[in-house]
């Protein structure tokens, strides 16, 4: 009886020791990630903010809206332009690019490597703006033509999220020609348009 007795408290010893976790190794550390409440996006474009909510965001303060000035283009054909040309080590200086159908899809919205990595844009001529200014790039040249309806749906979703998503306010954004000696984006872009757009949905 003593002997099972002593077995009996050695067995539930045992026991505890293995269910408190003293017999296994402790779980991997996991960081503590603090999650950012993804901004309520009205229009869907479901892949995109799921790619916008993966990156932290630092600091910014406005939306600086571009066109390439150009028939065609894409991030990748911009980056090499860039980094080739213009001797830009970090390559694209825009954060986003919004494709017209030639060169990359209509509509579509390209993340830079600057945006990826947070760091300051090379877009704006303007030291303040391309520090603390979002660097969008429509392709096309709206001197000519008009920004497709796909463009413009992509843009005025992109810059509702970015607007949410990094507390910048309406009057902020902003067109390159705002503080800038261009015509950038081009006579034909409608800003106002936009600027409405965005309102309606805040
Ligand atoms: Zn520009």
């Amino acid at each position: 009886m003593c002997f099972r007795w002593k077995t009996c408290i050695y067995l539930s010893f045992l026991a505890v020791m293995y269910l408190s976790g003293c017999q296994t190794q402790p779980p991997p550390f996991k960081p503590v990630v603090t999650p950012v409440k993804p901004p309520t996006i009205k229009k869907a474009q479901p892949y995109i903010i799921k790619q916008l909510d993966h990156y932290t965001v630092r600091n910014w303060k406005y939306i600086v809206i571009h066109h390439s000035a150009s028939e065609s283009g894409s991030a990748t054909e911009f980056d090499k332009y860039h980094r080739e040309t213009r001797g830009w080590e970090n390559g694209l200086g825009y954060h986003f690019v919004i494709g017209n159908g030639h060169g990359s899809k209509d509509g579509q919205i390209e993340i830079g490597n600057r945006w990826v990595t947070q760091i300051d844009g090379a877009h704006a001529g303007v030291q303040e703006y391309n520090h603390l200014g979002i660097g969008i790039c429509l392709v096309g040249n709206f001197n000519d033509t008009n920004p497709t309806t796909n463009q413009m749906t992509s843009l005025t979703t992109l810059v509702e999220y970015l607007q949410e998503r990094c507390r910048i306010s309406s009057e902020n954004i902003i067109m390159h020609r705002h503080f800038r000696e261009t015509e950038c984006p081009g006579r034909k872009f409608p800003y106002y348009k936009l600027l409405a757009q965005i309102a309606r949905f805040q």
